[in-house]
């Protein structure tokens, strides 16, 4: 017989079914009438399904009534209505079945909460926890909303590179990729040989997709990415990990409003999709996490988002009478606090910031006709701040040259991206999403480290 998920058990329709499902014991409880209550998850869903183990069978004595928190059990028997609170059915056990064990004594999940630091020691065992279960199903609700949006407008999934040569970002951040014997680098007058290294070049973890991503939307039009991104940025904040996810669409033909437009219906779609498929861990979050999450979405999917001009921002900061721990000036770049005073207090609602000065920029940003600021747009939202980072691109030849030099980049390293400008140039645009922000938003966890499966910060690594 094949096993049915907890979250098909629950429905009413079983009732009178014969049904196997499989799982761990989440608690035990005896009932001095002679027979045992199992509450049963297999991470279908948040719920748990209740068993009716009666005394009468065979293991009754020997092996269910020894049945503790973490132990992996089979159980078979018929879908019954149940009169328990919070549950439509239960299971009348015709058979238990004992997988594994799981030492009271020694496992770390017993009854007991444990803080979020402490259940990033135990990777390997958070997920049998509710919080840990719902993240990483609405992760999973997350990613397939995501290529939704993408496919049905008819975007190219593109796979870029994970090792690359190229720097998007402009130097630091970059984790090295080499086969070269760290003990023993070889040299040449004084500096490393690198025609020794594995790829006759230093090469690096890509910090982000989106300049081979251009190369496809040159050609194809419309493409997105999706997929790893490493930063070594050191940097011990609750927003930033070395390892994150990225979305980046690129799209060509499109100008800043274009690319703002498309922001807010993305942002908002995952919004939606997450409040329309994951209603119970939805609400898990809302009860447990931050009691402020579905007014939150609710609000997302109802309301424009705001758009200002980055020189707008920083005269409402200016007037605002706060005062911010790093003085808001024009030519630097917004702080987080910054962007929250905006998002939180201010406007109470995603705020798309555009048009940045030009130094604080990278090269690739189109610059606009005032000379000073270049088509740059990030989105703002509440709690977590920066979310998107995104531009129009800069397809003239020259303006882009300008700039690489500007910035102390070699034209010639980036002979192929000047390509895109030399043939055929067109207007683009695109931005990048990181996935676990976006996560972060969502679900209220405060901490970015919990809701990625296996974070990676400095100095840790070890799942
Ligand atoms: P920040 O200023 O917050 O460090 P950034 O300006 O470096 O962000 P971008 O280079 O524009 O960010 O990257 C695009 C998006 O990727 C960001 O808006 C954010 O959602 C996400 N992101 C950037 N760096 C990290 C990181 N270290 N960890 C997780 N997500 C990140
Ligand atoms: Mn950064």
């Amino acid at each position: 017989m094949p096993r049915t998920p907890v979250s098909e058990a629950r429905k009413p329709e079983r009732i009178g079914q014969q049904t196997l499902i499989q799982g761990w014991v989440r608690t035990r409880r005896d009932s001095k009438a002679g027979f045992s209550f199992l509450e049963i998850n297999d991470g279908s869903c948040m719920a748990n399904l209740q068993v009716i183990v009666d005394g009468s069978l065979p293991n009754y004595e020997t092996e269910v009534k020894r049945l503790t928190a973490g132990c992996s059990v089979s159980v078979h028997g018929q879908i019954k209505p149940s009169s328990g609170k919070g549950q439509a059915t239960e299971l009348l056990a015709e058979t238990v079945q004992v997988h594994g064990w799981a030492d009271p004594e020694s496992y770390p999940l017993q009854k007991k909460r444990h803080s979020f630091e402490k259940l990033r020691e135990w990777a390997h065992l958070r997920p049998r926890t509710n919080t840990f279960g719902a993240v990483a199903r609405v992760r999973n609700c997350v990613c397939q909303s995501i290529h939704q949006f993408f496919q049905q407008r008819g975007f190219l999934y593109i796979h870029t590179p994970i090792i690359t040569a190229s720097d998007c970002e402009g130097a630091g951040e970059m984790f090295r990729v080499t086969t070269l014997d760290l003990e023993n680098v070889p040299r040449q007058q004084g500096t490393v040989d690198y025609s020794m290294d594995f790829f006759d070049r230093p090469s690096y973890l890509t910090v982000s997709g989106q300049l081979e991503a251009e190369i496809f939307a040159t050609a194809l039009g419309n493409v997105y990415t999706f997929g790893p991104t490493f930063r070594a940025e050191n940097s011990n904040t609750s927003r930033h990990l070395a390892e994150f996810w990225m979305i980046e669409p690129e799209m060509a033909f499109y100008e800043l409003t274009d690319n703002m437009d498309l922001a807010e219906q993305f942002l908002k779609q995952i919004c939606r999709d997450v409040l329309e498929r994951c209603g119970e861990d939805m609400q898990f979050f809302h009860d447990r996490i931050d009691n402020t999450v579905l007014a939150t979405l609710d609000s997302i999917v109802q309301h424009q988002f705001i758009r200002l001009p980055y020189t707008d921002a920083v005269e409402i900061l200016q007037r605002s009478g706060q005062t911010f721990e790093f003085p808001v000036a024009w030519g630097s770049d917004l702080q987080s606090e910054h962007e929250r005073y905006l998002t939180e207090q201010h406007f109470q609602r995603p705020v798309v910031l555009y048009d940045y000065p030009r130094v604080i920029k990278p090269f690739y940003m189109r610059v606009n006709d005032d000379g000073r600021t270049v088509r740059a747009m990030d989105v703002l939202v509440p709690k977590v701040g920066e979310i998107i980072g995104g531009s129009q691109r800069e397809e003239r030849l020259e303006m882009l040259e300008q700039r690489m030099v500007e910035q102390d980049l070699r034209p010639d390293d980036y002979w192929w991206y000047l390509d895109l400008r030399r043939f055929g140039t067109v207007p683009h645009a695109g931005f990048g999403l990181g996935l676990e922000r976006m996560l972060q938003f969502i679900t209220g966890m405060a901490n970015i480290r919990d809701v990625i499966p296996f974070p990676r910060t400095p100095g840790s690594a070890e799942f």
